[in-house]
């Protein structure tokens, strides 16, 4: 975003007093910057531990569901494998934990009358290859006969709307490394000054704001990243 003075300076080049990148960190260094001005190499990126990513599920109903409420947690498989399966052997899940949204329990304005509005989440590893329709439909057919035989109500027959998104599609649409969706792991060695710094060292007025900085993944965080890299500009910029 630069700010101040801005004066074009050549058909692809914009002139700038600070430059603060809020795209994807890893993005910004190795897609956008030469060679020479990244601060972190691949090897760096690679030894990253990520959160998870997730493949997701909006979907409209014609009808409303009895008894489900708006956060709905399915921990009716085994947590330990679905843990490893996202951290350790970096897998498609075999029978994954998910979680339901039904905001239209809570809120009439998010679907019209009579209707329900949904999304399902399932936690996935960051990096997954076979991204594909075939195989988004299957963990869709799965996750939806737990959800029918925990609610006891056929909702198969009533969808009237849906679309899917996972990992091709966070690196596709916001350039995201890996295909994460909630940023780094909140591991100690990833904490603090520990994780990717706010200000570039090789380009004195370009710095970095988002989930893959200080303070870390979610949008509390992300906005306080915000607020600490405008005061650091401020700060350089005088
Ligand atoms: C399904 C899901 C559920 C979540 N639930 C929660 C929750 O309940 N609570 C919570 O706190 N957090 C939640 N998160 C995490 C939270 O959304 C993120 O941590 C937060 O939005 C990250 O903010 P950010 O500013 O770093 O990135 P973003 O919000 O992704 O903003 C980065 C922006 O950069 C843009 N961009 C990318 N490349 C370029 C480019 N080349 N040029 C220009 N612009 C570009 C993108 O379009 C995007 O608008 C959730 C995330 C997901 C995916």
């Amino acid at each position: 975003m630069p700010i101040a003075h801005r004066s074009a300076i050549g058909t692809n080049s914009l002139k700038a007093d600070v430059v603060i990148g809020a795209a994807d960190y890893h993005f910004i260094e190795t897609k956008l910057l030469p060679q020479n001005c990244r601060r972190y190499s691949d090897k760096y990126w690679e030894k990253r531990i990520m959160a998870p990513s997730c493949l997701l599920y909006y979907v409209g109903l014609d009808k409303k569901l009895e008894g489900v409420l708006h956060h709905s947690l399915f921990f009716d498989s085994d947590f330990e494998i679905h843990g490893k399966e996202i951290y350790t052997s970096k897998q498609w899940p075999v029978d994954p934990l998910f979680y339901v949204c039904t905001p239209s329990v809570t809120d009439e304005t998010v679907a019209p009358a009579g209707q329900e509005n949904m999304f399902f989440l399932i936690p996935v590893a960051t990096g997954l290859q076979g991204d594909t329709e075939e195989l988004r439909e299957r963990y869709f057919e799965k996750i939806l006969d737990r959800f029918e035989k925990y609610t006891g109500q056929n909702i198969k027959g009533s969808i009237i709307y849906k679309r899917s998104y996972s990992v091709s599609d966070f690196i596709h649409d916001y350039n995201s490394f890996k295909g994460n969706a909630y940023g780094l792991a909140n591991t100690l060695m990833q904490t603090a000054n520990l994780k990717p710094a706010c200000r570039s060292i090789k380009i004195k007025n370009l710095f970095y704001t988002g989930q893959l900085t200080v303070p870390g993944p979610g949008v509390p965080p992300s906005l306080i990243s915000g607020e600490v890299v405008a005061k650091e500009a401020t700060k350089y910029y005088g």
